[in-house]
């Protein structure tokens, strides 16, 4: 009996284990944190390869080595987030049509979702922030530009209150916002940005997106990072990778 005790035990474990495993394999596959973190991403799914293989991955730390005059940004949005969702990764905001981002002379992107890192995910000349904002937009040939938007350590921000408040805690949930949300109310007045090449900071990690990092940061409260990183249950920001040849134009 003393002899059997270890190995039902050992069995009981192992098979809590894998069960635990085969949840989280459907349920959350990746992470920032534990077996399948950032550096980890590709071992989690075979198409999630380019996370590693890539040479244009993004976030980046971004030093412009280019001076270029780039296209002025137009963004025409008039529509509002209705629901946030916290999908596990990050806080979401979706968008149906309806909000436009025209690259001067160039195409139209649309605002699919808004989403949240913190800490930032991109550096600006080494420098991090405490929450980074993401505006996905897609153009009619599926072509993915972001809009990413800086906040430093500061004032509290307004524009957020109305997810912030509604915010669901349990990964998979959606919450209808009580407030509307305006895109609007998180952007600095200038959109002075940035360009370079990259790729989905989370997997499958697939290149081809166009960013745009604006250069001027707005501010957000500890504690409105902290509400994010209690609901991410840790921090939702991939590392750094290499620039590799890309220009990064200013
Ligand atoms: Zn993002």
């Amino acid at each position: 009996m003393k002899k059997l005790l270890p190995v039902a035990l050992g069995f009981l474990l192992a098979f809590s284990l894998s069960a635990s495993l085969a949840f989280s394999a459907e349920e959350q596959h990746w992470g920032y944190s534990g077996a399948y973190s950032p550096e980890n991403w590709h071992k989690a799914d075979p198409s999630f390869a380019m996370c590693k293989e890539g040479k244009n991955q993004a976030p980046i730390n971004i030093e412009p080595r280019y001076d270029v005059a780039l296209p002025a940004l137009e963004l025409r949005y008039g529509r509002k987030g209705e629901t946030v969702l916290n999908n596990g990764h990050t806080i979401q905001v979706p968008f149906s049509n309806g909000n436009s981002l025209t690259v001067a002379g160039g195409a139209v992107y649309s605002l699919q979702q808004v989403h949240f890192h913190t800490p930032s995910e991109n550096t600006l000349a080494g420098r991090s922030f405490l929450l980074e904002a993401h505006f996905v937009h897609q153009d009619e040939n599926g072509n993915m530009l972001v809009l990413a938007v800086f906040y430093k350590d500061g004032e509290k921000n307004p524009g957020l209150e109305p997810l912030w408040a509604a915010m669901p805690q349990a990964a998979g949930r959606t919450a209808k916002l009580t407030e509307k949300f305006d895109p609007m109310s998180i952007l600095p007045a200038s959109l002075d940005y940035i360009y370079f090449n990259g790729s989905l900071t989370t997997p499958p990690c697939w290149e081809g997106v166009r960013w745009c990092a604006l250069k001027t940061p707005l501010t957000v409260s500890q504690d409105q990072a902290q509400a994010l990183r209690n609901a991410m249950k840790g921090p939702n920001n991939r590392p750094v990778q290499p620039v590799n040849a890309r220009p990064v134009l200013n």
